[in-house]
């Protein structure tokens, strides 16, 4: 009987299978049917022509023009020159060594050709292509016409094994197969209606109109989905699962102390999450849980208060930061809020006070040790550092919380090594400025519970954002003075470059810039480059210092601490300044070529400025031209500050890969079909299906085939499948 296991060649001989195995790694019956036509041809309708790209492999079809044969020099053998037409524009064929292929290519003959690209002489053309003919009255295959339907199936070919090959080996496949363990329950597929997977199989490979291709796929994109959604289930079945230590507040304890001098509110949004928050570390089960929140909502008093639950009920929080700029701002911040509260052990100090400790990579041993040890003993209540922290063999008296700040790719696994740190697992809070998409948040951090921060402490005034077009020199001139300005009213600025410059030509954010290097063929402003420039012009006479990752550590952190205390006018940096860092003083921030930069990340940059009470200014100053894509990204930053929004922008322009990381390059079963934008309300229904499966039937002992294909996407990707660090 042949099923999903069988091998390709004890169906299709020695020879073929051992091309599809080389060519496109497919081995047995199953990696055969999930390779699935690209695109569809309707029969007879011709492929454009015009779009070729050379160096490309395609299968086109078309018509042919002329074909006639031409005595090669020097030679008794000759080739054969074909043009073929798309109707409009024509693409030429060379045959070497093939004149019989004259008698099947006659003026008129529509047929698909496969090759490579190239170019000769400026022209376009493909040399020995295999040919298929569409039309041709004797075909021999014993099957029967190949392309019976009037959609012919276009596969990912590979080099010596044509789309229609496959179509041939698929049509061999599908006739011998025996019925198939649906690894989609009955029930699930009749509320669904969706088709069995033997059943999408055929209308994905051999259907008669695209109705059927779109059903095809949605029962496979189905399998995906609930694949990824039981696997996040039965994660979050476990997380529930442990026991940890319960941390509840005490009523005379460091937080009502805290909340007591506080010079602000609280908004609403932070105290409902403050309180989602100490409910569920105050039960013996693990918190696990995502803040996401618009930049400058608060999420760091958020994330304090939540610690200093744990400190009052005995235990120690760990607060992680991506970049050590941004730990040793947290711990100054922190330090700043708690006031006397942070000060345990000097003299006079608040009875409850504790003390907040940093770690990082780059402090000296000395310190460092020192800094281990009072972790070690208890007496640091709060420790901040960076994700260096997790590798560390730092010892914990009693670990209760771990908040990881920014960090939007923390994938599954990070996150299990964190909750191996403590005797017991500790709490858990990912917070995010990044906006993640709805659908993003339900795959990539699908076994969290999310939480959102959507008002901004009131008095903020939005960030007002322009495009400054490069080729007009007066308004780059009034974008300086705008700084000038800003600066003889006592505020700060920022002047954002894509790289460092300098001898290493290196870009620290690895974004766009990297690739819109190539294309622009301008490289981007540097550092090191418009340091001196604005210093001896536009911002002569004012207080213009630079921070960047390639500077030692020591160094950023007292410039960025003299920027913070106003001893600094402008900060030219890289994107080090992303995420966090948190100066309200600031209120206008100046990004040269713009167009390096992503959406999100443009939108996380401008956060920096109108933290304050006084307006912001963004200011993005580009030369791409108008009408241009990159101009068109730039506008809609400007036109918005509706973070979520961008994000879903985003995420349409970048593949999809970069979100989802590695589940995309993962094996054949990782994510192929799964669109996180389209698929949104797929994704849904197969979250709530595989929510309700793993709670009635948790080892999946009913589903074999739905717990095999789980199996099987778990140790393809090696885990890689949920993992999107
Ligand atoms: P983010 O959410 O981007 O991390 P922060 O936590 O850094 O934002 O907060 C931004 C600024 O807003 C900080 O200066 C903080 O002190 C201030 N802030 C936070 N909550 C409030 C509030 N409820 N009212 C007024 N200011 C607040
Ligand atoms: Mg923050």
């Amino acid at each position: 009987m042949v099923d999903l296991d069988t091998s390709l060649k004890s169906l299709l001989g020695q020879r073929t299978a051992t091309l599809l195995a080389e060519g496109l790694e497919l081995q047995v019956v199953g990696d055969l049917l999930a390779h699935l036509p690209r695109r569809y041809h309707e029969r007879g309708e011709l492929t454009d022509l015009a779009d070729l790209v050379a160096g490309d492999t395609v299968t086109v079809q078309a018509r042919v023009e002329k074909a006639e044969r031409r005595p090669m020099r020097g030679s008794r053998r000759s080739m054969l020159l074909v043009t073929v037409t798309d109707g409009t524009h024509p693409l030429a064929l060379t045959f070497f060594n093939q004149s019989w292929r004259e008698r099947d290519l006659r003026p008129g003959t529509t047929a698909l050709f496969a090759g490579k690209v190239d170019e000769y002489r400026g022209r376009r053309q493909l040399t020995n292509p295999e040919v298929q003919l569409l039309e041709s009255e004797g075909d021999s295959d014993a099957t029967g016409p190949l392309f019976a339907n009037a959609l012919v199936p276009i596969y990912p070919a590979a080099a010596k094994v044509p789309s229609w090959t496959l179509a041939r080996c698929v049509s061999l496949v599908l006739d011998s197969l025996g019925p198939l363990e649906d690894p989609l329950p009955e029930d699930l597929r009749r509320r669904h209606r969706l088709s069995t997977l033997a059943e999408a199989y055929r209308l994905v490979h051999q259907p008669t109109d695209r109705g059927q291709v779109a059903s095809g796929r949605r029962r496979l994109t189905w399998d995906e989905a609930l694949v990824l959604q039981v696997a996040l289930a039965r994660r979050r079945r476990e997380v529930e699962a442990l026991a940890t230590t319960a941390r509840n507040a005490r009523p005379d304890g460091l937080l009502a102390a805290f909340d007591a001098a506080l010079p602000f509110p609280l908004t609403a949004g932070q105290r409902e999450v403050g309180a989602t928050i100490a409910g569920e570390i105050g039960r013996p089960v693990p918190m696990h849980r995502l803040l996401q929140g618009e930049v400058g909502s608060g999420k760091t008093v958020v994330a304090l208060r939540a610690m200093l639950i744990v400190v009052d009920a005995g235990g120690q929080a760990v607060l992680l930061a991506p970049t050590e700029t941004l730990a040793a701002q947290h711990c100054r911040s922190l330090r700043e809020m708690l006031g006397d509260l942070a000060c345990d052990g000097e003299l006079g100090a608040d009875e409850r006070a504790t003390r907040v400790t940093l770690v990082t990579g780059s402090m000296g041993a000395r310190a460092r040790r020192e800094a281990l040890a009072v972790i070690a003993e208890g007496s640091a209540g709060l420790i901040v550092g960076t994700h260096a922290l997790l590798h560390d063999e730092v010892v914990f008296a009693d670990l209760g919380l771990i908040i990881v700040d920014e960090q939007h790719r923390f994938g599954v696994e990070q996150r299990d090594a964190l909750r191996a740190r403590g005797r017991r697992p500790p709490h858990l809070l990912v917070m995010t400025a990044t906006p993640i998409p709805r659908t993003v948040a339900m795959t990539v951090f699908g076994d969290l519970e999310v939480s959102e921060l959507t008002e901004l402490p009131s008095g903020r005034s939005p960030v007002a954002t322009f495009v400054v077009p490069a080729a007009m020199r007066s308004w780059a001139d009034r974008m300086w003075g705008r700084i000038r300005d800003e600066v003889a009213t006592g505020r700060q600025a920022y002047v954002v470059c894509p790289r460092i410059g300098g001898d290493g030509a290196d870009d620290e954010t690895g974004t766009v810039a990297d690739e819109a290097e190539g294309r622009a063929g301008r490289p981007a402003a540097t550092v090191t480059d418009v340091l001196p420039q604005l210093v001896d012009g536009e911002l002569a006479g004012l207080r213009v210092e630079s921070l960047h990752g390639r500077l030692p550590a020591a160094q950023r952190e007292a410039t960025m601490n003299r920027f913070a205390q106003g001893q600094i006018d402008v900060l030219v940096a890289t994107t080090v300044i992303e995420v966090g860092v948190n100066v309200p003083n600031a209120t206008v921030m100046v990004v040269l070529d713009a167009d390096r930069f992503g959406v999100s990340q443009l939108h996380q940059l401008r956060g920096r400025v109108g933290r304050g009470t006084a307006p912001g200014w963004c200011l993005l100053h580009t030369a791409a031209d108008q009408g241009t894509p990159a101009w068109d990204r730039l506008g809609a930053v400007a036109a918005t500050n509706d973070g979520a929004e961008l994000a879903r922008l985003d995420l349409a322009q970048r593949h999809e890969g970069d979100v989802l990381g590695a589940a995309q390059s993962g094996g054949r079963r990782s994510l192929k079909l799964l669109a996180l934008l389209r698929d949104e309300k797929l994704i849904r229904e197969a979250r709530v299906e595989a929510t309700r499966l793993v709670d009635a039937d948790p080892g999946l002992e009913r589903h074999p085939a739905l717990r095999r294909l789980l199996d099987a996407a778990l140790d393809d990707a090696s885990a890689a499948f949920l993992e999107k660090g």
